[in-house]
């Protein structure tokens, strides 16, 4: 069987997909071990699937710092959010073995540089706030005082929690190619997909051949509904609701950083090397409590020339049913007041599904709010 090509594809971020997998070396006893929090090790299996070309270890200092000031790596090429191993000091060898917390080992690291960093300026320039109740700032807070750079060989990966859902960029591209896909918009998300999002979704799939439904599965805070009863949620609606030939379900396995608009850019850095042209952002995108504007993350597009990104994002606003129009609609297509609209709060659909109350069917498909009451009751 020959591969399709994936040349009429988007090019990954900086030209070619990065590739850091390999052989574990024969030294690998003798080496010293570096244990890596749940994060790093995200952002580690990443790396060596390319879904952070044209990253190829942890950042060193120039980068780091560059990505903080201006949104570039010291190349100039774009990227919004530093990707950092934290360690306590460096290490006294030129290679270290990375392990995750169990201390299964992962992956050799080529040691470049141990640097030290100022949490608080990295909080205010990544995450536009030092408040520590914000958890992207409170998990930066806690982390180990120096970064450590260099670039990494990943010879083992966790397994993960969706093994059928695990596609690496190189396989989503196979996928998009093998379907005739060309022009492919990605979704990110991280709750279950109401009417709203569905909507976006179906909106966008209107003008590109396909849509990737890319929910986030890595850490959450703890408040978000657990990514095993979202994929039941998306199954379940995809199954229903979308065309098949049209549509492709698979695992983001980044973890949140709750950076708003600079994890917007990043998030769309990322669909980019998993073969995304376009990229769904819709209103506080990636955000948590009230620290963004509502428009930040679309707004933060701007920033860059067009052509940098290369990815299109496609700007929403928030949606609902409209019972005048008799069609889901949002303010931009809609002109009838808020009366007429079917619009429950994040709070209010909580409350009714632990009380074993199905939402109005224009809000959530039964179908879904059937297996999220189910998940309320466990
Ligand atoms: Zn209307």
């Amino acid at each position: 069987m020959t591969a399709v090509s994936t040349d009429r594809l988007i090019k990954p971020h900086g030209g070619e997909l990065a590739d850091r997998s390999g052989a574990a070396p024969d030294d690998l006893d003798s080496l010293e071990v570096v244990a890596l929090t749940s994060r790093e090790v995200s952002d580690l299996g990443m790396i060596a699937s390319g879904a952070l070309s044209p990253l190829e270890g942890f950042m060193r200092q120039e980068d780091y710092e560059s990505v903080l000031e201006e949104m570039r790596l010291a190349n100039g090429l774009p990227w919004s959010l530093p990707v950092c191993l934290a360690v306590d000091a460096a290490p006294k060898g030129d290679r270290v073995a990375l392990a995750d917390e169990a201390g299964r080992k992962l992956a050799v690291l080529e040691v470049e540089a141990t640097y030290a960093y100022a949490k608080e300026a990295e909080a205010q320039q990544a995450f536009r706030t030092t408040d520590e109740g914000h958890p992207g700032v409170a998990r930066l807070y806690a982390q180990k005082d120096n970064y450590l750079a260099g670039n990494v060989t990943v010879f083992d990966r966790p397994d993960p929690q969706f093994p059928e859902l695990a596609l690496d960029p190189r396989d989503t591209r196979s996928a998009f190619a093998e379907r005739g896909w060309k022009r492919v918009v990605g979704f990110q998300t991280r709750n279950p997909i109401h009417r709203a999002h569905e909507y976006l979704t179906k909106v966008a799939l209107e003008t590109v051949d396909g849509l990737l439904v890319h929910p986030l599965v890595g850490d959450t805070k703890g408040d978000d509904v657990p990514a095993d009863v979202r994929v039941e949620c998306y199954r379940t609606l995809l199954a229903d609701y979308y065309p098949q030939e049209r549509v492709l379900l698979s695992a983001f396995p980044a973890a949140m950083r709750y950076a708003g608009p600079r994890e917007a850019i990043w998030h769309a850095i990322c669909r980019k090397n998993y073969g995304c042209s376009h990229f769904i952002v819709g209103r506080d995108h990636a955000g948590v409590g009230d620290y963004y504007g509502t428009y930040d993350a679309q707004l933060i597009f701007d920033e860059f020339e067009p052509h940098e990104l290369d990815i299109e994002p496609m700007f929403y606003e928030h949606s609902f049913w409209c019972k005048t129009c008799g069609s889901m609609a949002s303010a931009k297509t809609c002109p009838h007041p808020k009366e007429q609209h079917v619009f429950l709060s994040g709070t209010k659909v909580r409350e009714l599904l632990a009380a074993g109350e199905v939402p109005p069917e224009e809000f959530t498909r039964p179908a879904v709010a059937e297996v999220l009451i189910e998940a309320y009751r466990g």
